[in-house]
């Protein structure tokens, strides 16, 4: 018997399964799906790997090596699991291996750490230093903290000798957490004795026999009777001894928990439009029938409600459901939705997790045990069977496209996994892409519209503030007379406010006034970002940081300002202008720790701050009653974004966050100030109306042939010197063009949007097309090709309908 193994060796040559001899010893055990760990290469260095078949006969079977370990003993990908990462890999131009491990939690990735080993004792002889490192042990972890440095030369020489050798060993992180549990082993009678002859004293003793009487002969978590009977250690260790009770380890589960109970909620009575959406999908999920709904409801229109009662019809007629929502920020609020409904039978799957949990929440969906998981992107791979139902919220977001290898697209993973199951997929937004849109149009997905709000609340009223005017009106830059003005009349209504810094495109950088000096990083084209609660400036690509300078490097000039702006300076000045207003900012600085995304929006929500201030974290899935006012402070940043969805990712954004406004009984309203009043994503997110979006939005791409007309895929090319990153763009480039059809266009090479970063320089070529099975293979063959380049030094990245232009 054979394996075939994935080994965990990112490269083009092992893209393949290879072939492993199955040991007897694990010749029953031994099924696919099975991480294993196996020697490879000339060293026979060990790796993990994964079996992806088990064969009777293998083509060469001479100088086949043996599997060495099987890293656990239940298989960690299912058939569907193997078969999808294939169509993955293929799909993206990825190698296999990374697929697999990006379906897999975090901890279940192998950590390899070198060891010495001792080969030949008696070569050690003259060396006392050496020889203490392998007292009692034949191996030693080669690391600083075992072995002391200086020793390292006659290491390697020892090595060369043949007296060392220096090995890897593969580690298995992932840890099954287990707590201390008792039993009762006597008899109810035995302990009532016992009760009897106690001395007066022994108040613990007497207690632990009052439980060991009552208690179920079942194993409990010591922790848990310690607590309830006021005992300590001691007294269970002291009554095991004694025999009256057993101790075993029990496996338990890291669940993640919110930072306040969750209470039981029950469906709400749908309206006449979300009636009509809710039966279409729920037809749908009892015939099994793979399709795809494209639900598009403006903010507030119930799409949530509809998730929860649709998810809850899949699993009556006892199939699974899937839920994705976009990143962290909407996860504590949704999660406790989801809960609110459906209580442990939810898994949770988001970054926010510590690795533990994470491991936990894959176990428990993995041995079937809940029905329904929520979570962020990679949370699309999640091991459910039998789904019936999938469903993508805020499908539009750019965040369901993973932006480093593998490249995939969370919206084409759902779709082959609702293929394979015959399940339902649902899309939902209030302002779907673009991409989305036009499939609806088409008939390729069925389109359910919701035009009203839920609670009979009508959608904000929007003013758009012509900043130029405001400025020279007296105002600032920051704040617009209007938005104080607004601001003050809603706290003295004692009704909330969220404001909104728009983050992207925007920098926050130093400004030389004399002679427009800006510092920038050593390692990278772009200029270092003021950080002020640290004191300094930092490369938001590399890292790099410097102390701010009082004076300008280039002139001497002290007159070196900031540009732009950041939350927590708006907190300030909002601070310094309406004293009495409680602000809570909400930024990538203070949700950094867990669990503070939860905390914040809880005492927002509790009504601890009048104004919550944040970047385009705030903008999606908040839903407070009391938030009357929504203000952005810089509508049109994201305008100037180097990117054809430029506008869309405006308008989206925009839309989002004025959906935050008016969601209770009382009107909301929505200031936006911009630069751009007149621009169509300005204009037509003030009137919140998508389908004037979509068709104006339309023409232009049609104009331009850019999605959704056209395909695009982005080679990118990067090498520490500038020449060689050129040269490998302008090779590929004049090999493609002629293989390429007609219809299908080029876009340079041209230098990356930052032509540097962490000192490699960047070239990138974009291909438009419509149909091009030649470009398609000449692709795949592409990534054999950058195996060549790799050893020149140039590292080729292949983007399928990249979201990301930089
Ligand atoms: P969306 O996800 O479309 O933005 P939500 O699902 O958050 O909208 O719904 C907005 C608000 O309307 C929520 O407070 C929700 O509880 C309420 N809601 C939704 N459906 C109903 C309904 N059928 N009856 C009463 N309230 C509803
Ligand atoms: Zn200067
Ligand atoms: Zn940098």
């Amino acid at each position: 018997m054979y394996a075939r193994v994935i080994v965990d060796v990112p490269t083009m040559q092992t893209n393949q399964p290879y072939t492993y001899q199955i040991p007897s010893l694990f010749s029953e055990v031994l099924v696919r799906g099975m991480r294993v760990v196996v020697p490879f290469g000339k060293g026979n260095r060990l790796v993990q790997g994964f079996v992806t078949e088990i064969v009777d006969e293998a083509e060469k079977t001479d100088k086949l090596k043996d599997i060495m370990q099987i890293v656990e003993l239940e298989p960690v990908l299912n058939d569907e699991l193997l078969q999808l990462a294939i169509w993955v890999a293929n799909y993206n131009f990825a190698f296999r291996i990374s697929v697999l491990q990006t379906m897999l939690p975090n901890v279940m990735r192998a950590k390899y750490s070198k060891v010495l080993r001792l080969v030949e004792p008696d070569g050690l002889d003259d060396l006392p230093e050496i020889k203490a490192l392998f007292i009692d042990r034949d191996e030693v972890p080669f690391d600083t903290d075992n072995v002391d440095m200086a020793l390292v030369p006659t290491l390697l020489k020892l090595q060369k000798q043949r007296v060392l050798e220096i090995g890897y060993v593969v580690k298995n992180r992932a840890k099954v957490k287990k707590i201390n549990a008792l039993k009762p082993i006597k008899s109810v009678e035995f302990y009532e004795k016992q009760r009897s002859q106690l001395r007066p004293s022994a108040v613990k003793q007497a207690r632990l026999l009052s439980y060991l009487i009552q208690s179920p002969r079942l194993f409990v978590p010591v922790k848990e009777v310690i607590k309830s009977y006021q005992l300590d250690y001691a007294s269970v260790k002291q009554a095991e001894s004694k025999g009256w009770l057993i101790q075993k380890p029990l496996e338990s589960y890291r669940i993640p928990k919110l930072s306040t109970p969750v209470n039981k909620t029950q469906p709400l009575t749908l309206n006449a439009e979300q009636q009509e959406a809710y039966t279409n999908i729920a037809n749908n999920i009892s015939q099994n029938d793979t399709k795809t709904f494209l639900l598009e409801g403006v903010t507030g229109s119930g799409k949530t409600e509809i998730y929860l009662q649709t998810i809850a019809k899949a699993l009556t007629v006892g199939q699974t459901a899937l839920m994705l929502v976009p990143e962290i920020t909407l996860t504590p609020q949704m999660v406790r939705r989801v809960k609110s409904r459906f209580g442990d039978d939810v898994a949770v799957m988001h970054s926010g997790l510590s690795d533990g949990e994470r491991y936990d929440e894959w176990r428990r969906v993995q041995r079937s045990e809940v029905h329904v998981v929520v979570g962020a992107r990679s949370a699309v791979f999640a091991p459910l069977k039998s789904i019936g139902l999938i469903i993508i919220d805020e499908e539009h977001e750019s965040s369901y496209k993973q932006d480093e290898n593998p490249r995939y697209h969370a919206r084409d993973v759902a779709q082959w996994r609702a293929k394979y199951h015959h399940a339902t997929l649902v899309l939902g937004s209030a302002t779907p892409s673009l991409e989305s849109r036009a499939r609806a149009q088409k008939g390729v997905y069925q389109l359910l519209t919701l035009n009203h709000r839920a609670t009979n609340s009508t959608l904000p009223e929007t003013n758009v503030v012509d900043m130029r005017e405001a400025i020279k009106q007296g105002g600032d830059d920051v704040f617009s007379p209007q938005l104080l003005a607004a601001v003050k009349n809603r706290l003295a209504k004692k009704e909330q406010i969220v404001l909104m810094l728009n983050r992207r495109g925007y920098a926050n950088f130093l400004v030389c006034r004399e002679c427009g000096y800006t510092p920038r990083c050593v390692n990278c084209d772009v200029a270092l970002t003021v950080h002020k609660d640290i004191s300094r400036l930092v490369c938001h690509y590399c890292g790099y940081s410097e102390t701010i300078p009082t004076k300008c490097k280039n002139c001497g000039s002290t007159r070196i300002r900031q540009f732009g702006t950041g939350t927590q300076k708006v907190a300030e000045q909002l601070q310094q202008q309406i004293p009495q207003a409680r602000v809570l900012r909400m930024d990538v600085d203070t949700t950094r720790k867990k669990g503070s995304v939860d905390r914040l929006l809880t005492a927002f929500g509790n009504q601890e701050a009048d104004i919550l201030l944040g970047t385009q974290m705030i903008a999606k899935g908040l839903d407070f009653a009391n938030v009357t006012l929504v203000g952005v402070l810089n509508a049109d940043t994201t305008l100037s974004l180097p990117d054809f969805r430029a506008s869309e990712r405006t308008f989206q954004l925009l839309t989002q966050v004025s959906g935050r406004a008016g969601r209770g009984d009382k009107a909301g309203n929505v200031i936006m100030q911009t630069f751009n009043p007149d621009h169509y994503a300005i204009q037509l997110a003030r009137q919140q109306d998508y389908e004037a979006f979509y068709h104006q939005e339309m023409t232009f791409r049609h104009a331009w042939r850019y999605t959704p007309y056209y395909f695009t895929v982005q080679i990118k090319f990067e090498h520490e010197k500038v020449d060689e990153s050129a040269k490998a763009a302008y090779e590929v480039a004049n090999w493609l063009q002629n293989i390429v059809n007609n219809e299908t266009i080029m876009l340079g090479p041209a230098t990356g949007t930052i032509p540097r970063i962490k000192n490699k320089y960047y070239y990138r070529l974009v291909i438009k097309y419509r149909h091009d099975d030649k470009l398609m293979q000449a692709l795949e063959s592409l990534m054999q090709k950058g195996q060549q380049l790799q050893k020149k030094g140039v590292t080729i990245m292949i983007d399928r309908e990249p979201i990301n232009f930089m």
